[in-house]
């Protein structure tokens, strides 16, 4: 997708309105124009990547101890929050929608009908240790590669 019509290139730009939170150098902090829960937010990386991958991993860390310090502004604030979220769509099989990454952070209150959506038959079933084991050690390999 070309920067030009990227909504956050586009907010970061000033080409479209946005509530901004907190701006530096590497990110942009906006509240979501389509909350899960009133005080929904975004940490946006300001240099265009669609995946995570490409994300500098020190913007990455960033965005992680500013998540950190939204979530104890979120607990202060009078938005209700019993709990946080925090959610990263890497990917159209992950339900990616803007295809700049992004990190979001939701707060949570008990009751509020919001959750993953699953199926008992297929997901959370108990794995075999051999097979556990398999994929450590497939990942263990690709981490080091
Ligand atoms: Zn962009």
């Amino acid at each position: 997708m070309p920067h030009e019509s990227c909504t956050f290139c586009q907010i970061i730009n000033r080409e479209l309105p946005a509530s901004i939170i907190h701006e530096d150098e590497k990110v942009i902090v906006i509240v979501d124009l389509y909350p899960v829960n009133e005080g929904h937010l975004l940490i946006i990386p300001k240099v265009h990547n669609s995946e995570m991958r490409a994300v500098n991993s020190e913007t990455l860390q960033h965005a992680m101890q500013l998540a950190q310090q939204m979530n104890v502004a979120l607990r202060k604030s009078n938005i209700p929050c019993d709990g946080v979220n925090l959610f990263v769509a890497d990917g159209e099989a992950a339900g990616q929608e803007i295809f700049h990454f992004h990190l979001h952070v939701f707060p949570r209150f008990i009751g509020d009908g919001f959750g993953f959506r699953y199926d008992r038959a297929r997901h959370f079933k108990k794995s075999q240790r051999i097979r556990m084991d398999e994929i450590a050690a497939e990942l263990k390999i690709k981490l080091k590669l």
